[in-house]
Order: C-alpha cells, then sequence, then structure tokens
C-alpha cells in the first residue's frame, strides 16, 4: 500500500502537520520515536505558547498528542533510520520496516548535544540524564551537578533547586549565557556556579558520584546535560542538502528540500528562529504545500 503523505517527527512540528493533513483528507502515516520533542527537557513551564499564560511542558505535550490521535490519522511508533525515493518514496524504521507514500514532511527536530567523554554513556540512566523534567524528581535532597551555563542550563538548575539539596552549573566558557535576570534568581537561590570550567568525566561505581573538569572534581550523585540541541538528518542524506550545522536546507516559503515532494520542517530545517509556535506554523504550512504536491501530481482520485 502507498500512503499519500508520511510525516517523521512528533514534536509541534510534526503534531501540527498531522492534525492539518488529516483535516485534508488524505492517507497519512505520522512515524515518531515519542511525542512532545524537546518540550520534553524544558525544565520550567512554557509562557509563550498562545492561550496558556503558563503551562507545563508535559501538559502541553499530553494536550498535542491527545489533539492528534482524535484525528484519522494513522500513528506509529517506531524510529526512522533511511530515506530514500524510487517510484514513491521509501522511509525505513528501526523495526525493519518499509512504507511507502507520495510526500514526506520530516520534522524530526533535534536531539541533545552529547559531551563525548568518559562515563557519559556508562551512566546514561544511573545519575545522567539530558531531561530534567523526565528525571529531577529523582534527585529529592541530592547533589546535582549541570552541565552548561546558557539559558535552560540556569532553567534547569532553578527546577532542580525544588528537590537537590546542593545545585551547581559548570560553565566551559570565561562567562555563562544566561539571561541576567534568570542569573539574580539563581543567585538568590544559593546556586552555585564555576565558569572555565572544561568537564573530562564522570566517575562512580554503580551510580554517578563525581564529576571531573579541569584539575579539580566535585561530588554529585546527579549529572544534566544542558549543552544545546542538534539536528540530525542522516537518514535523508541522499535527498536533501543540509547546512554546516547540520540543518536540511528548504525553500523558504514552502519548507520543501532539493527532492520534489519531500518537505522539511520545524527545528530540523535551515530556518533561524527555533521555538514551539514556529514550529507548529512551519508544521501546518508544510502539511498545506505537501497537500498542493500532491494534487497537483497525482489523480485526485488516488486520494481518499
Ligand atoms: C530546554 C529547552 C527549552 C525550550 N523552551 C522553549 C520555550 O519556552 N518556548 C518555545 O517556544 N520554545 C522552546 N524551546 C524550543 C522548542 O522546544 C523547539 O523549537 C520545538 O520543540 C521544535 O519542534 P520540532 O517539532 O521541530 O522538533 P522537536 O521538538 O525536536 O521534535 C522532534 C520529534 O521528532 C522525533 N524524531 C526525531 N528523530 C526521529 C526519527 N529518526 N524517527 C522518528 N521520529 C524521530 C522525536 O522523537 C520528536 O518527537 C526549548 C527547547 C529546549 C531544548
Amino acid at each position: 500500500m502507498v500512503y499519500d503523505l508520511i510525516i517523521i517527527g512528533g514534536g509541534p512540528a510534526g503534531v501540527t502537520a498531522g492534525i492539518y493533513s488529516a483535516r485534508q483528507r488524505i492517507k497519512a502515516l505520522l512515524l515518531t520515536k515519542s511525542f512532545g520533542g524537546q518540550m520534553v527537557h524544558k525544565a520550567v513551564e512554557i509562557e509563550n505558547y498562545p492561550g496558556f499564560e503558563k503551562i507545563s511542558s508535559i501538559e502541553l505535550i499530553d494536550r498535542f498528542e491527545k489533539h492528534l490521535r482524535s484525528k484519522d490519522i494513522e500513528i506509529k511508533n517506531e524510529k526512522v533510520v533511511g530515506l530514500d525515493k524510487k517510484e514513491f518514496f521509501e522511509v525505513v524504521t528501526d523495526e525493519g520496516k518499509t512504507f511507502r507514500s507520495r510526500a514526506v514532511i520530516v520534522a524530526t527536530g533535534a536531539e541533545p548535544k552529547r559531551l563525548n567523554i568518559k562515563g557519559e554513556k556508562e551512566f546514561l540512566g544511573k545519575g545522567l540524564s539530558y531531561c530534567p523534567t523526565c528525571d529531577g524528581p529523582l534527585f529529592s535532597k541530592k547533589r546535582v551537578v549541570i552541565i552548561g551555563g546558557g539559558e535552560a542550563g540556569f532553567e534547569t538548575a532553578l527546577f532542580l533547586r525544588k528537590y537537590a539539596s546542593a545545585v551547581t552549573i559548570l560553565e566551559r566558557g570565561e562567562k555563562v549565557f544566561a539571561s541576567q535576570e534568570i542569573q539574580e534568581r539563581a543567585k538568590k537561590e544559593g546556586i552555585n556556579i564555576i565558569t572555565g570550567a572544561t568537564v573530562k568525566e564522570i566517575k562512580g561505581k554503580d551510580f554517578v558520584e563525581e564529576v571531573l573538569y579541569n584539575d579539580e572534581s566535585i561530588a554529585a550523585e546527579g549529572v544534566f546535560v544542558q549543552i544545546g540541541h542538534a539536528p540530525d538528518a542522516s537518514f535523508a542524506k541522499n535527498l536533501v542538502d543540509v547546512n554546516d550545522k547540520g540543518e536540511i536546507i528548504v525553500d523558504p516559503e514552502t519548507y520543501e528540500t532539493r527532492t520534489k515532494g519531500l518537505f522539511a520542517t520545524g527545528d530540523i530545517n535551515n530556518g533561524r528562529m527555533k521555538q514551539i509556535v514556529i514550529a507548529c506554523g512551519e508544521g501546518a504550512r508544510a502539511a498545506l504545500f505537501a497537500y498542493n504536491h500532491l494534487i497537483k501530481n497525482y489523480e485526485l482520485d488516488s486520494i481518499n
């Protein structure tokens, strides 16, 4: 069987594209590793999504998923590992399945950047995490270190302060990059900030026990890595061009890539501003242009 459209990704861009596609009454499939995308890493409430003065990321993700599931669209929790085009697009998942479609929207966003140091892989889930909202409450009365002194690092520190007995931010640069306001709040909350700290290793026996940086060490039961996010479009490399950040280059009006019928929307593309509401807007737009592509290039009869 051939779908009209396959959407890859269950973050704000993919979910919105899914809702719009279902409303076009086309045969659409959404494949995603998980729902919510980067919103899952948001440690404090979201304050800039219209309609909600403040909303927790967990609640917004839940609302997005419920809204999508209320529509007539097939959804599968599978990771996409390959994308090619023969007569139709061929989308391969980590379960070894191949799904075919007439158009594809890639909405795979970005993943947390890794430190690539000793101990990072070994202690993942054993004290080391990339997701404060998922794992923060596990560190009640424990000492935690946050690696990364940007806005996300500071938000994470303030969130963890509710649980942890001591919170330290380690920033590699000579100064932190968070807003003045959040830095002041962090100081008031007694968060320890160390700059010029290059983290070299995470150590412990079964769980994290210490973080080695420069020639020093800090004792901690928890480590949260907050050094940014990066896109990964490697599964689509045969069909798209990417820029030096690894973002898929698209037509800024339609979000179509260099391959006709293949769109990239949200944080995965080379658009400059990365926000939830922007990803939603791009998802809607990509879905409408994908629909245009379908009606221009295929018999309307083939569309339900
Ligand atoms: C810590 C943090 C705080 C933020 N705070 C805010 C904020 O307050 N307000 C705001 O507007 N924006 C905020 N942002 C930015 C916002 O979260 C992103 O701009 C937005 O989530 C991008 O949406 P997206 O759908 O393009 O990608 P993502 O949210 O990254 O979603 C990508 C989706 O694709 C799936 N996926 C990835 N690879 C594959 C694959 N190979 N196969 C199948 N599925 C795959 C993922 O599971 C995920 O569901 C924040 C980001 C971070 C990291």
